[in-house]
């Protein structure tokens, strides 16, 4: 990959040598780099700024590049190697001269990381995760209350101090085909009331959902937990049970 890079950074070099007295140096393009997925792609490109036609002075061996005009139309193949690789494709038009990165990467056969969990403190903090992948680019989607970044092999979260109550969220990871979660919990205000669930056992039915009704014979639904109608041996009349669950009165289940 180096030796690739080296021998465009020499194309270059060169032809700017060769072109140093000219002033029809605004060869351009739209595309400002050509990233291929593990499988190749065909497309082409267009450049602006040209004499009318277009010639490829350098492509690496795994681009097959082909012009008409000023169009540049190239095949990347499959990589079959399990190493990401990058080069350029370089074209010169008249006096003027561009280089196109290009490079592609590979398929991703595993994602791993050293936790799956974090619990992060409500002062903030600062956690490190090791992501190992043998494929290419990772995508990595947070939520708003974590920072995250990627340096070579170590996933950084970092919060700031909670004055809420306790948050939770995924991050996830997605490298290829493969995705992995990461579970984060920021610790907060926890309810004395409720532990920090939101609710608390019903306190007409005992968390039950339902009374026992010794007139009836049967039981009913506990309103004050959601439930209704009344359900005796004679049958269900619009009976349904209650959760046995209500809003926590301290924190209002928030
Ligand atoms: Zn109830
Ligand atoms: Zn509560």
């Amino acid at each position: 990959m180096k030796k690739q890079l080296f021998k465009c950074a020499m194309m270059v070099y060169a032809a700017a040598m060769m072109v140093s007295c000219s002033s029809d140096a605004n060869l351009s393009c739209d595309v400002k780099k050509i990233a291929a997925d593990v499988n190749g792609v065909q497309d082409s490109l267009m450049l602006k700024g040209t004499d009318g036609s277009c010639e490829v002075v350098y492509a690496p061996d795994w681009v097959n590049v082909s012009t008409h005009d000023t169009v540049v139309n190239y095949v990347i193949a499959a990589n079959k190697d399990s190493v990401p690789r990058e080069g350029c494709i370089v074209v010169t038009s008249g006096h003027s001269q561009l280089s196109i990165p290009v490079e592609q990467g590979v398929k991703t056969s595993y994602l791993l990381l050293t936790d799956k969990e974090v619990k992060m403190a409500r002062e903030g903090d600062t956690v490190r995760v090791a992501v190992v992948t043998d494929g290419g680019k990772v995508n990595i989607e947070a939520f708003p209350e974590i920072v995250t970044a990627l340096n070579g092999s170590y996933l950084t979260l970092i919060s700031k101090k909670n004055e809420g109550k306790q948050i939770s969220g995924e991050i996830k990871l997605t490298s290829g085909d493969i995705s992995e979660k990461i579970t984060v919990t920021i610790e907060g205000d926890v309810c004395p009331t409720c532990n920090s669930t939101g609710y608390v056992k019903c306190p007409k039915c005992k968390g039950q959902g339902n009374t026992f009704s010794m007139s009836i014979q049967g039981i009913i639904g506990c309103k004050t937990c959601g439930g209704k109608g009344t359900s005796t041996r004679a049958g269900d009349f619009g009976y349904r049970n209650g959760s046995g669950k209500v809003p926590c009165p301290t924190c209002k289940g928030k």
